[in-house]
């Protein structure tokens, strides 16, 4: 089959900034336990490593300096994000693909799969279906193929926002989708996007290419790697890398994404405001590579050295991961987690407490529904939120950076979640979650210091539970 040669503008700075030897060379030998240290203190003052500092923390295999490595990054975690985790879930709208991802089961030679495209009806019975469980953010999935052009997906997302139930709507859409043009991202800018998310799967440009046939739109490295920088000139400054873990070694991959990183900031002044690391699930008709497996042990690690290589960017832990392991590892650095996910087309009112395997992408290992994830986070002394403030109130790019300042969580994370959190556990919430939340609200307001800002909030968290106000956000 003959190569597949889009029609393509690359972004102004285009340019394949992976520069294997560089990184596989950073990675060879070991780590010298004091500069290790070094690194360590650096990153608890909340400055971001370079890929030589990051690979420097990615070869120390001493138990000790491990430990020291989990222990930073739950700090920095604490200092950065304070103790809120930020909920969402996944609405895939079509699994028709062009290209042959050897992972996927939405892969175009699996004849296996069901092949769907949600009509504007089902999106809105889906977005429905998630609104009455308490979901206020979603991330749209697509695959790759001609019907799902931009304005396609920026219909998608005004249908999604136009959907009311009575006290609620989706406030912020997120979008998975394939790589687009300049234009083609300023179409689903107009249509009120929250992040654009894209990963590169592996930044190892051999891997890429066994796993993406040439013959495909996928199988051009650079058009993908680049996306990014089109979506900044296009106006999209909130946009989300991530990298499947599995393909290649973690380590390079880890490299790869802090380098993907470090492009952005420098090229378009923000970097990316979140990173998400995906590990390799079965999936229908895919028979797994296992060579490049990333152990739990290895997983929590890459969790925590993004978390000090990164200090301000946003980690998602999806729920490809077990119930226990999630539990395990958030600690160490995640701010946002999907929960009561189904990635079936149609999921969310059709399928049952089973996975359909040959109806979704690959099998997801956490199916719990919101409610229980919500109350195993309050358990656990999270502050679960909805919040969707900072992007309504157009604090984003590089004016985020601005606010991630010292003082930010008080006055607006923590009282934006509080609200967000009495929301569900009025409007949603079991008996249990409830009783649950309403004593992490009252131990929280304890916490923060009395003036304007809690009173403030004091009145607003009553309001919401007293009144049918919604939405009351700092
Ligand atoms: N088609 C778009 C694309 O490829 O960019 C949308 C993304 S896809 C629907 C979402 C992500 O799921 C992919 O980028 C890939 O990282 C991940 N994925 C695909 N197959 C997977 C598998 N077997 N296990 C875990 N994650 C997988
Ligand atoms: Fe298509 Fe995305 Fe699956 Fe690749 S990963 S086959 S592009 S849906």
């Amino acid at each position: 089959m003959s190569s597949f040669t889009p029609p393509r503008r690359l972004s102004e700075t285009a340019a394949d900034f992976i520069d294997e030897a560089l990184l596989h060379g950073l990675l060879q030998g070991s780590a010298e336990p004091g500069r290790v240290r070094e690194i360590i203190a650096k990153s608890r003052s909340k400055e971001a490593l370079s890929l030589d500092e990051t690979a420097c923390l990615l070869k120390a295999e001493l138990p000790d300096l491990i430990e020291e490595i989990f222990d930073a990054a739950r700090s920095l975690k604490r200092d950065v994000y304070g103790n809120r985790i930020v909920l969402f879930a996944p609405l895939y709208i079509g699994s028709e693909c062009t290209n042959d991802c050897a992972y996927c089961a939405f892969r175009r030679s699996n004849r296996d799969v069901q092949r769907r495209t949600l009509s504007p009806d089902e999106i809105r019975e889906q977005v429905q279906a998630l609104l009455d469980r308490g979901h206020k953010r979603l991330i749209l999935v697509f695959g790759e193929h001609p019907s799902y052009s931009a304005n396609f997906i920026a219909d998608c997302v005004r249908a999604v926002y136009a959907v009311r139930r009575p006290k609620a709507s989706i406030r912020r859409v997120n979008i998975n989708a394939a790589p687009m043009d300049h234009e083609g991202f300023a179409a689903i800018k107009a249509a009120g996007i929250g992040t654009y998310q894209i990963f590169q799967e592996t930044y190892h440009h051999e891997t890429y290419a066994r796993v993406h046939p040439r013959s495909t739109r996928k199988g051009d490295y650079l058009w993908r790697l680049d996306a990014l920088s089109r979506a900044m000139e296009a106006g999209c400054d909130d946009v989300g890398i991530g990298a499947l873990f599995g393909l290649y070694d973690w380590k390079f991959e880890v490299l790869g994404l802090v380098a993907h990183a470090l492009f952005l900031q420098s090229q378009y002044g923000v970097g990316p405001h979140t990173i998400s690391f995906p590990r390799l699930r079965p999936a229908a008709g895919v028979r797994l590579d296992e060579r490049h497996r990333v152990a739990d042990a290895d997983f929590k690690r890459l969790i925590a050295i993004l978390r000090l290589a990164v200090p301000y960017t946003g980690l998602i832990l999806t729920a490809r991961e077990p119930p226990e392991l999630r539990r395990e590892v958030m600690e160490f650095g995640v701010s946002q987690i999907d929960a009561g996910s189904r990635i079936e087309l149609g999921g969310y009112t059709e399928a049952g407490d089973a996975q359909v395997l040959d109806r979704e992408q690959f099998a997801l290992g956490d199916l719990r529904p919101l409610d229980e994830v919500l109350r195993q986070l309050i358990v656990d002394g999270y502050i679960p939120s909805f919040c969707t403030a900072c992007y309504r109130l157009g604090r984003t790019g590089e004016h985020f950076m601005e606010y991630a300042i010292p003082g930010f969580i008080q006055q607006f994370c923590t009282p934006n979640a509080l609200t967000t959190l009495m929301e569900y556990l009025v409007d949603y919430g079991s008996q249990e979650t409830y009783e649950a939340g309403m004593g992490l609200i009252r131990s929280e307001l304890d916490k923060l210091p009395d003036g304007p800002r809690k009173a403030a909030l004091i009145e607003r968290l009553n309001r919401i539970r007293e009144t049918d106000q919604r939405d009351l956000y700092f």
